[in-house]
């Protein structure tokens, strides 16, 4: 399997390379020259097996013959085996015909969990017969981070700089990378919004010099192994509710749009996925470009669904590429001109290719808050805020055809303050992270300027 860049001035690589570079040279995002698909009776054989088996299914069908099938399968069984929950991300019920996948039951509490233990599984492996250190340079808005520093932490490969904007994310979520005391771990808190620390991340792989100098790699939802990894608990979910005889409809909460594009990779694969519901917060670039075409970047606004607080949603190039009938000159010259602009508009049959699958719905606090009580009255299900704006984005979708399952992405209790406030009831850490309040924390802060952070990039690299 060989992987493209979306703008094309990049030479196709294999799948240990596109996963290693993050980022294709060109300033692309990698795709696969073709979508592997499964038969209606692999897809059907899917059902009532141990979620790492599917997961290795999925994730074979990109790596080719680039890792052994019993080493993937293996490295799938251990990620997996993190999770708290024997379903690895079980479905419980919300309505008559409503569901949530529980993609939270990882190390950190949220979905990053499910494709960064598998992730770092990857790198650790394929640096090791390469005999390489690399240092993974990744951005947060707060589940990234924690994610990443949970799964990469201890390991002898790799180092771990995670960025996150200071402020705007939650203490559960800061504490889950502060408190990891390993030495191949540093965080830094960046005076700046989510979209700056991206920004930052973006220049420093353009930078050739330091790219080489320190290895470079990234681990954000850019990296196609992500995006895989994803793809298999739609698989999951659509095949327990009765796909492929019946199709699903998803509705995702969405801030990179790297979750609701795995929907999208899953339906290539032969998955039958009727709609996505594209849920945003106010931050809802994603869902205007879906309603009116229109994807134009506008001011961050704080809100209690932070993952979300995003403008700039780096997995849209890869649909758009997709849209518009994989043209990477197209896709070049629209996103180069997004970076200066700030707007794409989106073309006619572009949207109409993408409107085929996707609805997008902006949600704001107040009815992020009301979907908070009534999803713990309806169902007892006490839900956090990410969860809630897809909840709140399904009420007004409703003409998604069922089964629908929402992705839940969190823990209610990494936000405590804001659930507790809205719902009158405190969520509780789970038993392994209960102590969190008291790790002591260990982390730098600096300015949001792309020449600091990649002074700091180099110097914790070459220690
Ligand atoms: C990252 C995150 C999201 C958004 O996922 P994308 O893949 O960036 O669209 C939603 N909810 C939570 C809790 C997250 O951590």
């Amino acid at each position: 399997m060989r992987y493209v860049s979306t703008r094309g001035q990049s030479p196709a690589v294999g799948f240990v390379d596109a996963v290693l570079a993050g980022l294709a040279p060109d300033g692309g995002l990698y795709v696969p020259e073709t979508w592997p698909a499964f038969t209606r009776e692999e897809i059907a054989g899917f059902a009532g097996r141990p979620y790492y088996e599917v997961a290795a299914a999925v994730m074979g069908a990109f790596a080719g013959d680039e890792i052994a099938p019993a080493t993937l399968t293996e490295m799938c069984r251990e990620a997996y085996a993190t999770f708290k929950h024997a379903a690895v991300v079980p479905l419980v019920q919300l309505g008559p015909d409503t569901f949530m996948a529980e993609l939270w039951h990882g190390p950190s509490l949220a979905f990053k969990d499910v494709a960064m233990q598998i992730l770092a599984r990857l790198y650790d492996h394929v640096l090791g017969q390469q005999n390489r250190v690399q240092t993974i340079l990744c951005a947060t808005s707060g589940d990234t981070g924690g994610a990443a520093v949970e799964a990469f932490r201890g390991r002898k490969h790799v180092k771990v700089i995670a960025l996150f904007p200071e402020g705007r994310i939650s203490e559960v979520q800061r504490r889950f990378m502060t408190t990891a005391a390993d030495a191949n771990v540093a965080c830094v808190a960046v005076r700046g919004t989510f979209d700056d620390c991206q920004a930052i991340v973006k220049q420093a792989f353009q930078d050739q010099a330091l790219r080489q100098a320190v290895d470079l790699s990234g681990v954000n939802s850019i990296n196609f192994a992500r995006i895989a990894a994803q793809a298999v608990y739609y698989f999951t979910s659509a095949v327990a509710l009765g796909a492929p005889d019946r199709s699903v409809s998803f509705c995702v909460p969405s801030g990179n749009f790297g979750d609701a594009f795995a929907g999208f990779v899953a339906s290539r694969m032969g998955l039958p996925i009727a709609r996505i519901v594209v849920a945003t917060n106010s931050n809802d670039i994603l869902a205007h470009a879906f309603e009116d075409g229109r994807y134009a970047r506008g001011q961050v606004h704080a809100t209690m669904s932070p993952a979300m607080d995003i403008q700039s949603a780096s997995n849209f190039e890869r649909l758009y590429f997709e849209a518009v009938g994989r043209d990477a000159a197209v896709t070049a010259q629209a996103f180069e001109g997004f970076n200066t602009t700030g707007v794409i508009e989106v073309p006619a049959d572009a949207l109409s290719v993408m409107r085929q699958m996707f609805r997008g719905v902006g949600v704001g606090e107040d009815d992020t808050a009301k979907a908070i009580v009534a999803t713990l009255n309806s169902s007892g299900q006490l839900i956090d805020p990410h969860t809630a704006v897809a909840v709140s984005a399904l009420g007004r979708a409703a003409d998604t055809p069922g089964p629908v399952v929402v992705l839940s992405t969190a823990h209610a209790s990494k936000f405590p303050e804001d659930v507790a406030k809205v719902s009158g009831l405190m969520p509780q850490l789970p038993r392994g992270a209960a102590d969190l309040a008291d790790r002591p924390e260990r982390f730098d802060r600096l300015a949001a300027e792309t020449e600091t952070i990649k002074a700091y990039v180099r110097t914790f690299a070459e220690a």
